[in-house]
């Protein structure tokens, strides 16, 4: 099938009874067991929910997975996959993984003794040196995220197969209808659903995707136990969003690119990152590895004293944390996704005071050009 349709027509099948065209949001913690010695498809909402099992479901089909689980943030469904690693294990980790995923390493795991190694895993040989014994898996991010570094996957998964290593890969900037890192070999996918896949700022949710029943059984085992699970409303919302990611995300992403160009163009900016960009660092790897550039970039001002200025301009991008929704999101991550960065390391990324990311939403082109435009016009 076709994009346009398995998003449509992938994970529920019609309601035998109504013919209901939308999965109902089954609202029950507990289900009725047939009898002691069956428990019947569902038994208690935490282990399973049927409006869940359909979003589950529809996520391994667009991922190319065996199995979905739905979790009730991004973050959820991380710490979720992270929670397969023990004491004593070792990560490769991404250098500008999201901020979140730095803090759940640096603030949470490290306490039970599942260290990390932060790397520029652009570079493969970077990946290699810090592999050591207590190495068990990888933990990607690519593009990265304010700097959109691209990190190869194909080439990261056969590395770590060769030390026995599994692979993580958080694909929310992407999402499985611009990329599919399961494909390229890699074992567990995550996404904060509350970004595109969601894709109308009004549900915070969060998904993971593998395909080896092994990982599968691992992971279920976390999901149950740990107990991170999306609610059936919040699953309902997620799934109405998908139906739309094709048309949203070309959409977005046509605008994105020509307003990269423009911002490159525009003298008051001194360099835009998009993987859509010719000179951007990666852009083959991308390109090879994926279907479009995405909707997100970043810019840093000419004026590096010029951020608030700009700020107390720009009218149409929504001042906010967040990315992936209808609406065009600015956000200054030095003093708001990467603010509990420390200092030293943000200067290593890149991320400076007159560095800005922007979600390229679905408004009118001219409009959000009109505006940058207002804004950056620092002669006014
Ligand atoms: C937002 C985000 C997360 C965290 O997801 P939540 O749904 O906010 O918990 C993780 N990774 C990336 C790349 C994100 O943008």
């Amino acid at each position: 099938m076709d994009w346009e349709t398995k998003l449509i027509h992938s994970g529920y099948d019609l309601c035998e009874h109504t013919g209901a065209v939308s999965i109902p949001i089954y609202h029950a913690s507990t289900f009725r067991q047939p009898s002691i010695d069956n428990f019947g498809p569902f038994e208690y909402g935490r282990s399973g929910n049927p409006t869940r099992d359909a979003l589950e479901g529809l996520m391994a089909v667009l991922e190319g997975g065996m199995y979905g689980f739905a979790f009730s943030s991004g973050m959820a469904a991380i710490s979720s996959a992270l929670s397969l690693l023990s004491a004593e294990e070792h990560l490769v980790v991404s250098r500008d993984v999201y901020g979140g995923t730095y803090r759940a390493l640096t603030g949470l795991f490290n306490r039970f003794g599942i260290t990390h190694s932060f790397v520029d895993t652009a570079d493969l040989g970077a990946i290699q040196a810090a592999i050591t014994a207590q190495t068990k898996a990888l933990f990607l991010e690519t593009p990265s995220n304010p700097t959109l570094r691209i990190t190869d996957l194909a080439a990261c998964a056969n590395l770590a197969k060769s030390h026995g290593l599994f692979t993580i890969v958080d694909n929310t900037f992407m999402t499985p209808y611009l990329q599919r890192p399961l494909e390229l070999g890699i074992d567990v996918v995550v996404h904060s659903a509350t970004k595109f896949l969601g894709g109308h700022s009004d549900t915070i949710a969060g998904v993971a995707v593998v395909k080896d029943e092994l990982l599968a059984k691992r992971l279920r085992m976390v999901q149950n136990t740990f107990g991170a699970v999306l609610g059936p409303q919040d699953c309902w919302l997620v799934q109405r969003g998908i139906r739309t990611l094709k048309v949203r995300l070309d959409a977005q992403q046509e605008k994105a690119a020509k307003l990269a160009a423009w911002l490159l163009a525009h003298p008051q900016v001194a360099a835009v990152h998009y993987p859509g960009l010719p000179a951007h660092p990666g852009r083959e790897v991308h390109e090879a590895q994926s279907g479009g550039p995405g909707c997100v970039l970043s810019f840093t001002l000419a004026d590096r004293q010029g951020a608030r200025a700009f700020l107390k301009r720009v009218k149409l991008p929504l001042l906010a944390v967040s990315l992936g929704g209808v609406e065009s999101i600015l956000s200054h991550p030095v003093t708001m996704s990467h603010a509990s960065m420390p200092k030293k390391y943000q200067e290593i990324l890149g991320i400076e005071e007159s560095l800005f990311r922007l979600s390229v939403g679905l408004e009118s082109y001219a409009d959000l050009e009109n505006d940058l435009a207002q804004a950056l016009d620092f002669s006014r």
